[in-house]
Protein backbone atom coordinates (compact mmCIF):
# COMPACT_ATOMS: atom_id res chain seq x y z
CA UNK A 1 0.00 0.00 0.00
CA UNK A 2 3.23 2.44 0.97
CA UNK A 3 6.89 2.49 -0.54
CA UNK A 4 9.13 4.67 0.18
CA UNK A 5 11.93 4.60 -2.09
CA UNK A 6 15.21 6.52 -1.36
CA UNK A 7 13.32 8.94 0.09
CA UNK A 8 15.59 11.80 0.93
CA UNK A 9 14.89 15.31 1.81
CA UNK A 10 16.92 18.41 2.97
CA UNK A 11 15.29 21.95 3.35
CA UNK A 12 17.05 24.64 1.37
CA UNK A 13 18.37 28.03 3.17
CA UNK A 14 21.52 28.07 5.48
CA UNK A 15 23.26 25.67 3.61
CA UNK A 16 20.57 23.49 3.40
CA UNK A 17 19.58 20.91 6.49
CA UNK A 18 19.45 16.92 5.62
CA UNK A 19 16.33 15.96 7.55
CA UNK A 20 16.28 12.50 5.62
CA UNK A 21 19.04 10.67 3.45
CA UNK A 22 17.63 7.83 2.44
CA UNK A 23 14.90 5.68 3.75
CA UNK A 24 13.50 2.57 2.49
CA UNK A 25 10.49 0.89 3.68
CA UNK A 26 6.98 -0.77 2.79
CA UNK A 27 3.71 -0.78 4.31
CA UNK A 28 1.53 -4.04 3.39
CA UNK A 29 -2.31 -2.88 3.01
CA UNK A 30 -3.90 -3.10 6.69
CA UNK A 31 -0.52 -3.47 8.73
CA UNK A 32 0.33 -1.15 11.22
CA UNK A 33 3.57 0.41 11.44
CA UNK A 34 5.35 1.93 13.79
CA UNK A 35 8.46 4.78 12.78
CA UNK A 36 10.27 5.57 15.69
CA UNK A 37 12.99 7.57 16.11
CA UNK A 38 15.01 10.48 18.11
CA UNK A 39 13.79 13.91 18.25
CA UNK A 40 14.59 15.89 14.97
CA UNK A 41 15.38 12.76 12.75
CA UNK A 42 13.35 13.63 10.71
CA UNK A 43 9.72 11.73 11.91
CA UNK A 44 7.51 14.55 10.47
CA UNK A 45 9.47 15.42 7.62
CA UNK A 46 8.93 11.51 6.26
CA UNK A 47 4.98 11.83 7.68
CA UNK A 48 4.83 15.08 5.53
CA UNK A 49 6.77 13.58 2.36
CA UNK A 50 4.29 10.45 2.76
CA UNK A 51 0.99 12.86 2.93
CA UNK A 52 2.41 14.82 -0.17
CA UNK A 53 2.42 17.96 1.97
CA UNK A 54 6.80 18.09 1.48
CA UNK A 55 8.13 17.53 -1.60
CA UNK A 56 10.95 15.07 -1.57
CA UNK A 57 14.69 16.10 -2.72
CA UNK A 58 15.45 12.35 -3.79
CA UNK A 59 13.17 9.34 -4.30
CA UNK A 60 9.37 8.70 -3.92
CA UNK A 61 6.83 7.68 -2.27
CA UNK A 62 3.53 5.76 -3.49
CA UNK A 63 0.35 4.98 -2.39
CA UNK A 64 -1.55 1.99 -4.36
CA UNK A 65 1.04 2.00 -6.93
CA UNK A 66 0.73 5.64 -7.50
CA UNK A 67 3.83 8.12 -7.11
CA UNK A 68 2.78 10.94 -4.72
CA UNK A 69 2.79 14.53 -5.61
CA UNK A 70 0.49 16.05 -3.38
CA UNK A 71 -2.06 14.77 -1.06
CA UNK A 72 -3.09 12.15 -2.30
CA UNK A 73 -6.79 11.15 -1.99
CA UNK A 74 -8.25 8.75 0.72
CA UNK A 75 -5.41 9.49 3.16
CA UNK A 76 -5.97 10.74 6.55
CA UNK A 77 -3.48 12.45 8.81
CA UNK A 78 -3.82 12.83 12.61
CA UNK A 79 -1.82 15.51 13.81
CA UNK A 80 0.37 15.49 17.21
CA UNK A 81 -1.12 19.47 18.20
CA UNK A 82 -4.82 18.71 18.32
CA UNK A 83 -4.83 22.29 19.76
CA UNK A 84 -4.42 23.28 16.39
CA UNK A 85 -5.70 21.07 14.46
CA UNK A 86 -9.01 21.34 15.30
CA UNK A 87 -11.74 25.09 13.82
CA UNK A 88 -12.47 26.44 17.66
CA UNK A 89 -15.08 27.88 16.32
CA UNK A 90 -17.08 24.84 14.78
CA UNK A 91 -18.68 22.40 16.96
CA UNK A 92 -17.16 18.71 17.35
CA UNK A 93 -19.66 17.40 15.17
CA UNK A 94 -18.75 20.15 12.27
CA UNK A 95 -15.22 19.51 12.73
CA UNK A 96 -15.82 15.88 12.01
CA UNK A 97 -17.92 16.61 8.67
CA UNK A 98 -15.59 19.26 7.66
CA UNK A 99 -13.43 16.93 5.17
CA UNK A 100 -16.90 14.93 4.31
CA UNK A 101 -18.02 18.33 3.07
CA UNK A 102 -15.11 18.51 1.33
CA UNK A 103 -15.41 15.11 -0.38
CA UNK A 104 -18.66 15.94 -1.43
CA UNK A 105 -20.01 12.90 0.70
CA UNK A 106 -23.98 13.78 0.85
CA UNK A 107 -25.90 15.05 3.67
CA UNK A 108 -27.82 12.34 4.91
CA UNK A 109 -24.45 9.79 4.47
CA UNK A 110 -22.57 12.55 6.21
CA UNK A 111 -24.49 12.20 9.25
CA UNK A 112 -23.77 8.73 9.34
CA UNK A 113 -20.17 8.44 9.68
CA UNK A 114 -20.05 11.69 11.84
CA UNK A 115 -22.03 10.07 14.44
CA UNK A 116 -20.71 6.58 13.95
CA UNK A 117 -17.25 7.99 14.37
CA UNK A 118 -17.96 10.22 17.35
CA UNK A 119 -19.32 6.97 19.12
CA UNK A 120 -15.89 4.98 17.77
CA UNK A 121 -14.46 7.07 20.30
CA UNK A 122 -16.40 7.93 22.86
CA UNK A 123 -17.86 11.16 22.21
CA UNK A 124 -21.10 10.39 20.92
CA UNK A 125 -22.03 12.78 23.75
CA UNK A 126 -20.31 16.04 22.88
CA UNK A 127 -21.14 16.34 19.28
CA UNK A 128 -22.25 19.98 19.77
CA UNK A 129 -19.78 21.10 22.12
CA UNK A 130 -17.21 23.22 20.90
CA UNK A 131 -13.31 22.22 21.27
CA UNK A 132 -12.08 24.63 23.87
CA UNK A 133 -14.94 22.81 26.19
CA UNK A 134 -12.83 19.73 26.08
CA UNK A 135 -9.81 18.23 27.47
CA UNK A 136 -7.07 17.61 25.48
CA UNK A 137 -7.41 14.07 25.37
CA UNK A 138 -10.90 14.47 23.99
CA UNK A 139 -9.90 16.91 21.68
CA UNK A 140 -7.05 14.57 20.26
CA UNK A 141 -9.92 11.59 20.20
CA UNK A 142 -12.14 14.52 17.65
CA UNK A 143 -9.08 14.55 15.37
CA UNK A 144 -8.86 11.06 15.44
CA UNK A 145 -12.66 10.70 14.98
CA UNK A 146 -12.66 12.88 12.17
CA UNK A 147 -9.55 10.78 10.90
CA UNK A 148 -11.89 7.26 10.57
CA UNK A 149 -15.13 9.49 9.31
CA UNK A 150 -13.38 10.55 6.34
CA UNK A 151 -13.16 6.93 5.75
CA UNK A 152 -8.99 6.30 5.06
CA UNK A 153 -6.76 3.75 2.99
CA UNK A 154 -3.77 5.17 4.47
CA UNK A 155 -4.33 6.51 8.59
CA UNK A 156 -0.67 8.64 8.83
CA UNK A 157 -0.37 9.68 12.47
CA UNK A 158 2.73 12.17 13.56
CA UNK A 159 2.94 11.33 17.55
CA UNK A 160 -0.73 12.02 17.83
CA UNK A 161 -0.60 10.67 21.95
CA UNK A 162 2.52 12.53 22.68
CA UNK A 163 0.57 15.47 24.42
CA UNK A 164 -1.62 14.20 26.64
CA UNK A 165 -1.42 12.36 30.36
CA UNK A 166 -0.11 8.83 30.39
CA UNK A 167 -3.87 7.34 31.58
CA UNK A 168 -5.30 9.23 28.61
CA UNK A 169 -2.53 7.85 26.56
CA UNK A 170 -3.04 4.69 27.33
CA UNK A 171 -6.51 4.55 26.80
CA UNK A 172 -5.66 6.41 23.12
CA UNK A 173 -3.87 3.54 21.82
CA UNK A 174 -6.00 1.12 23.04
CA UNK A 175 -8.73 3.36 21.02
CA UNK A 176 -6.16 2.74 18.15
CA UNK A 177 -5.64 -0.50 18.11
CA UNK A 178 -9.27 -1.49 18.33
CA UNK A 179 -9.96 0.61 15.27
CA UNK A 180 -7.79 -0.51 13.48
CA UNK A 181 -9.10 -4.25 13.95
CA UNK A 182 -12.22 -3.22 12.93
CA UNK A 183 -11.32 -0.55 10.33
CA UNK A 184 -8.37 -2.53 8.75
CA UNK A 185 -6.99 0.72 7.71
CA UNK A 186 -3.04 1.14 6.37
CA UNK A 187 -1.60 3.26 9.78
CA UNK A 188 1.52 4.85 10.05
CA UNK A 189 2.82 6.17 13.30
CA UNK A 190 5.57 8.30 13.88
CA UNK A 191 7.07 8.44 17.57
CA UNK A 192 10.00 9.42 19.56
CA UNK A 193 8.73 6.80 22.44
CA UNK A 194 9.87 3.46 22.08
CA UNK A 195 7.74 1.44 24.49
CA UNK A 196 4.80 3.18 22.45
CA UNK A 197 5.98 2.21 18.53
CA UNK A 198 6.62 -1.64 20.28
CA UNK A 199 3.32 -1.86 21.87
CA UNK A 200 1.35 -0.45 19.00
CA UNK A 201 3.62 -1.45 15.94
CA UNK A 202 3.11 -4.90 13.99
CA UNK A 203 6.67 -3.94 12.94
CA UNK A 204 8.82 -1.04 13.87
CA UNK A 205 10.96 0.61 11.93
CA UNK A 206 14.10 2.47 13.47
CA UNK A 207 15.11 5.62 12.09
CA UNK A 208 18.99 6.51 12.96
CA UNK A 209 19.42 10.77 13.92
CA UNK A 210 20.49 12.95 11.36
CA UNK A 211 22.15 11.89 8.82
CA UNK A 212 19.08 9.52 8.87
CA UNK A 213 18.80 6.10 7.36
CA UNK A 214 16.39 3.31 8.27
CA UNK A 215 18.87 1.78 11.37
CA UNK A 216 16.39 -1.60 11.30
CA UNK A 217 12.75 -3.00 10.32
CA UNK A 218 12.08 -4.97 12.55
CA UNK A 219 8.95 -7.56 13.26
CA UNK A 220 6.87 -7.30 16.64
CA UNK A 221 6.12 -10.59 17.10
CA UNK A 222 4.18 -10.66 20.34
CA UNK A 223 0.68 -11.71 19.99
CA UNK A 224 -2.17 -9.95 17.72
CA UNK A 225 -4.31 -9.06 20.48
CA UNK A 226 -2.37 -6.37 22.87
CA UNK A 227 -2.71 -5.06 26.41
CA UNK A 228 -1.52 -2.46 28.31
CA UNK A 229 -0.46 -4.77 31.42
CA UNK A 230 -0.21 -8.06 30.14
CA UNK A 231 1.66 -7.45 26.38
CA UNK A 232 3.98 -4.51 28.74
CA UNK A 233 4.97 -7.42 31.30
CA UNK A 234 5.50 -9.98 28.57
CA UNK A 235 9.17 -11.11 28.73
CA UNK A 236 9.23 -10.46 24.91
CA UNK A 237 7.90 -6.97 25.19
CA UNK A 238 11.11 -6.29 27.25
CA UNK A 239 13.41 -7.90 24.77
CA UNK A 240 11.87 -6.10 21.70
CA UNK A 241 12.29 -2.39 23.59
CA UNK A 242 15.83 -3.03 25.32
CA UNK A 243 16.68 -4.11 21.45
CA UNK A 244 15.08 -0.77 20.08
CA UNK A 245 16.66 1.12 22.88
CA UNK A 246 20.20 -0.65 21.89
CA UNK A 247 19.80 0.19 18.32
CA UNK A 248 19.23 4.02 18.68
CA UNK A 249 21.86 4.09 21.17
CA UNK A 250 24.37 2.59 18.88
CA UNK A 251 22.69 4.76 16.29
CA UNK A 252 23.48 7.95 17.95
CA UNK A 253 27.16 6.95 18.81
CA UNK A 254 28.03 6.66 15.47
CA UNK A 255 27.05 10.21 15.05
CA UNK A 256 29.13 11.65 17.39
CA UNK A 257 26.66 12.76 19.95
CA UNK A 258 24.91 14.79 17.96
CA UNK A 259 21.02 14.68 19.35
CA UNK A 260 22.04 13.30 22.80
CA UNK A 261 18.48 14.78 24.34
CA UNK A 262 16.47 12.63 22.01
CA UNK A 263 16.05 9.62 24.13
CA UNK A 264 15.38 11.49 26.98
CA UNK A 265 13.48 14.51 25.87
CA UNK A 266 10.04 15.31 27.03
CA UNK A 267 6.85 14.64 25.17
CA UNK A 268 7.39 17.25 22.70
CA UNK A 269 9.36 17.84 20.05
CA UNK A 270 11.40 20.71 18.58
CA UNK A 271 9.32 23.01 17.01
CA UNK A 272 9.19 23.10 13.45
CA UNK A 273 10.84 26.20 12.02
CA UNK A 274 8.57 25.90 8.60
CA UNK A 275 5.82 28.63 8.30
CA UNK A 276 5.23 27.28 4.57
CA UNK A 277 4.09 23.94 6.64
CA UNK A 278 2.70 25.05 9.36
CA UNK A 279 0.12 26.64 6.78
CA UNK A 280 -1.02 23.69 5.30
CA UNK A 281 -0.99 22.05 8.12
CA UNK A 282 -3.51 24.54 9.92
CA UNK A 283 -5.66 24.04 7.19
CA UNK A 284 -5.01 20.73 5.72
CA UNK A 285 -5.38 18.53 8.81
CA UNK A 286 -7.42 15.50 7.66
CA UNK A 287 -7.94 15.25 3.69
P1 LIG B 1 11.22 14.94 14.12
O1 LIG B 1 9.79 14.99 13.72
O2 LIG B 1 11.82 13.58 14.06
O3 LIG B 1 11.47 15.57 15.46
P2 LIG B 1 11.57 16.85 11.96
O4 LIG B 1 11.15 16.13 10.73
O5 LIG B 1 10.62 17.81 12.54
O6 LIG B 1 12.06 15.81 13.05
O7 LIG B 1 12.91 17.64 11.64
C1 LIG B 1 14.08 16.99 11.10
C2 LIG B 1 15.17 18.03 10.87
O8 LIG B 1 14.78 18.92 9.84
C3 LIG B 1 15.49 18.87 12.08
O9 LIG B 1 16.87 19.15 12.06
C4 LIG B 1 14.69 20.13 11.83
O10 LIG B 1 15.27 21.24 12.46
C5 LIG B 1 14.77 20.25 10.33
N1 LIG B 1 13.58 20.91 9.75
C6 LIG B 1 12.29 20.55 9.89
N2 LIG B 1 11.47 21.32 9.17
C7 LIG B 1 12.28 22.23 8.56
C8 LIG B 1 12.05 23.34 7.66
N3 LIG B 1 10.84 23.64 7.21
N4 LIG B 1 13.14 24.05 7.25
C9 LIG B 1 14.38 23.73 7.66
N5 LIG B 1 14.66 22.72 8.48
C10 LIG B 1 13.64 21.97 8.93
MG1 LIG C 1 8.10 15.52 14.66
Amino acid sequence: MLEITGLGKTYEGRGGVEALRKIDFQVADGDLVCVVGPSGCGKTTLLKCVAGLLSPTAGEVRVAGRRVTGPPPGMAVVFQEYGRSLFPWMTVRKNVELPLREKKVPAPRRRELVEGALSAVGLADAAAAHPWQLSGGMQQRVAIARAIAYEPQVLLMDEPFAAVDAQTRAELEDLLLTLWRRLGVTTLLVTHDIDEAVYLGRRVVVLSSAPTVVQEDLAVDLPADRDQITTRSAPRFAELRAHVYAQIRHAKGRTAGDLTAGETAPARQAPSPAPRDLSRETDGRTR
